[in-house]
């Protein structure tokens, strides 16, 4: 049997570990490049410049913080009226290799040009080597994903068997009949198909790697992938409009974002990118000359951090799915989000149950902290942790006010904002 270290070296180790200044200057360049070909080449991306007074001439982030996002949420609208791609596809549709149908319904071009996802970058850091003969359990059909990450995992030297959704029996046999050391596909189905494997006898699976997307990872389901069969499981951050954007390494500790996406965190009202470390709504460019999607508003909330990672990689990171945009609430210039109660919650031990309540006392926005204790919690110790709590999480101080059992009613909203604005 052949070992293969699925843990060290890199895709690209020039790229991956460039001094950030270094970064600036390569994503500067083919920002250029990229702005100035859409101009020429993309009437629906040209018309957005010049709706905002720009031209096709960009070479900073600062340029680019100029050009107002593009929410997804416009998309079928805009591709309605200028049909098929709204004008944002710069090659003309005979050169496409694909046309892909997303729900919305959003077409999306494939472009001549091969890995336009750049998803290989992301898959050798989640462990996937040469040799590796990889089970891709995405859906073959009108969407985007399996077919791009074939194209990566063909760039690395992976042989590719296109399962596609379902049949489980299939996937065991199938994965048993070619010693299929990788696995790619939603977490959810990975632990269908262990299952199914047990149920079914013969052994365990030779599946050593795993890249999971498309829905959450919990950790505790990780750890059983990891520590009860074996399998390096790693996960990604994208979407089918942009690709693949971030990617874990093997510290598992937030998504490296990829060289050739230029990532900003903004404002979900107004649009403005954010300093690093506020919760913020994913705005991404990415370099796709044949799709060139410039400020393109995910809906999505996340967190970036510039802290240095030990694995070498010196992209920032993107710490996790935050919630959608459309649920944020602004207290004191920054951003709450349902999920961060919870984890509130979660943190400080002891709590029932539990609600965030913005005010406002004179021009101040106040935050409290409702809570429902367990029985035989304390209340000192709970309130303190939730006070710590909300300053980690929430970066914000807030207060608590325990509350008797059965005071928040069940349907609350976890944020109950309680402002007036005459
Ligand atoms: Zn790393």
């Amino acid at each position: 049997m052949r070992t293969v270290d699925r843990r060290r070296g890199y895709w690209d180790r020039e790229k991956e570990t460039m001094a950030p200044a270094a970064r600036e200057r390569y994503q500067a360049r083919w920002l250029a490049t990229l702005v100035a070909h859409a101009w020429e080449r993309a009437p629906g991306v040209r018309r957005r410049l010049e709706h905002a007074g720009l031209s096709g001439d960009i070479r900073d982030l600062a340029g680019l913080a100029r050009l107002p996002a593009i929410k997804k949420s416009e998309m079928p609208d805009l591709q309605k009226v200028d049909p098929p791609f709204g004008g944002f596809c710069a090659v003309p549709v005979g050169k496409l290799r694909r046309i892909f149908v997303s729900p919305g319904p959003i077409l999306e071009p494939m472009g001549p040009e091969v890995s336009a996802w750049h998803g290989e970058t992301a898959l050798f850091a989640g462990g996937f080597r040469p040799g590796d003969v990889v089970l891709n359990t995405f859906a073959y059909h009108l969407v985007p994903a399996a077919h791009e990450i074939d194209e990566a995992l063909h760039l690395i030297g992976c042989t590719v068997v296109p399962t596609g959704v379902g049949n489980t029996d299939t996937q065991v046999t199938t994965a048993r009949a070619v010693g299929a050391t990788g696995y790619v596909g939603t977490p959810s189905f990975l632990m269908t198909i262990l299952k199914r494997a047990t149920e079914m006898g013969g052994g365990r699976l030779p599946f050593e790697v795993a890249q999971v997307g498309a829905e959450a990872l919990p950790e505790s389901l990780r750890r059983q992938f990891e520590e009860d069969h074996g399998i390096l499981t790693r996960q990604g951050f994208g979407t089918a409009d942009i690709g693949m954007v971030a990617y874990e390494c093997p510290e598992k500790s937030g998504m490296h974002l990829v060289d050739d996406a230029i990532v900003q965190v903004c404002d979900p009202q107004s649009g403005a990118p954010l300093p690093h470390g506020q919760i913020g709504e994913l705005v991404a460019t990415v370099n796709n000359p044949t799709y060139p999607m410039i400020r393109f508003a995910t809906g999505d909330l996340t967190i970036i951090t510039d802290e240095r990672c030990p694995c070498g990689r010196t992209a920032a990171r993107m710490l996790g799915w935050r919630g959608r945009a459309d649920e944020v609430t602004k207290v004191r210039g920054m951003f709450i989000h349902p999920r961060q109660v919870d984890e509130v919650a979660a943190r400080a031990d002891g709590v029932a149950r539990c609600q965030a309540v913005v005010g406002r006392e004179g021009h101040q926005d106040t935050l409290v902290l409702r809570a429902e204790l367990r029985p035989g919690a304390a209340a000192p110790a709970v309130t303190a942790a939730i006070e710590a709590a909300i300053r980690d999480v929430m970066k914000l101080r807030g207060n608590v006010e325990i509350v008797p059992a059965g005071t928040i009613p069940e349907t609350a909203k976890k944020i109950a904002d309680q402002r007036t604005w005459e």
